[in-house]
């Protein structure tokens, strides 16, 4: 029987080495979703595949497959982008690493996500051109929360609807998904304070367009809470912390 060909757009999410030369990798692409395929002889033949399996690479990708749930044999890949600018900076590489693995971790086996894809699509070509790596991690887990059916309520306490700019002090509430005003506390002392301000900035990045984020700073106190928010709430969605936020961690030390 043969095996139709396919071609798509996709990210290198990760890869390991089998055998002699080949390797094992699960792209992220903009059709079909995540794929698991095999790239036989990747690391001898530069013709085919040149620098395009390495991890958040983009490129086109050329597959078949017998279905949908067997392994893909990748044919070839065309790089796209291999973010240069990036690779050139740890910071930056390690940040790159730790939204394709939210992108990962936030997304089914084989259920096409185009929003998602093109969110990574867009926030790589941020950290390409220099943008700030906070704001640019920040903003980038807003939007896949939305995406992924998580978006956090900021804009009104979750239980009475009191608006967050007249709440005294909010408390996000991961449990509820949202934040919570002080007198629907309950005496549970589980919320993250957030303030006014730093609601309002997140509230802004959540809609703005891509061309127009690097406009967008996030004062010191505003990247604390949101940091602290943000990594609370992921952490209690997947029930683990991501791998590479402990890389990131280990940088931002150094620093
Ligand atoms: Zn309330």
């Amino acid at each position: 029987m043969k095996r139709p060909s396919h071609k798509t757009p996709a990210f290198v999410l990760h890869f390991l080495n089998y055998g002699e030369s080949d390797r094992i990798v699960t792209f992220f692409t903009r059709e079909f979703g995540k794929l698991k395929g095999i790239a036989k002889g990747a690391r001898r033949s530069r013709k085919r595949f040149c620098n395009a399996i390495e991890p958040f690479s983009h490129s086109t990708v050329l597959f078949s497959r017998r279905d949908e749930n067997s392994l893909a044999i990748i044919e070839g890949c065309d790089v796209i982008n291999h973010y240069p600018q990036i690779r050139a900076d740890l910071g930056r590489t390690m940040t790159a690493s730790y939204l394709i693995e939210l992108a990962d971790r936030f997304t089914a086996e084989g259920k096409r996500s185009s929003a998602t894809f093109h969110l990574l699509d867009n926030f790589l070509g941020l950290l390409e051109r220099g943008n700030g790596l906070e704001e640019t991690t920040r903003f980038f887990e807003l939007r896949l929360l939305k995406l992924s059916g998580y978006d956090p309520v900021l804009e009104r306490c979750i239980l009475c609807n009191t608006p967050f700019d007249k709440i005294d002090t909010a408390l996000f509430d991961a449990a509820r998904g949202g934040i919570r005003c002080s007198q629907c506390d309950m005496g549970n002392q589980n919320g993250i304070p957030i303030s006014a301000g730093t609601i309002k900035t997140l509230l802004m990045g959540k809609n703005i367009e891509t061309d127009r984020m690097p406009r967008l700073i996030l004062s010191d106190n505003a990247l604390r809470e949101s940091r602290q928010i943000f990594r609370h709430f992921i952490h209690y969605i997947l029930g683990k912390e991501p791998k590479s936020l402990r890389v990131l961690d280990e940088i931002s030390g150094m620093g």
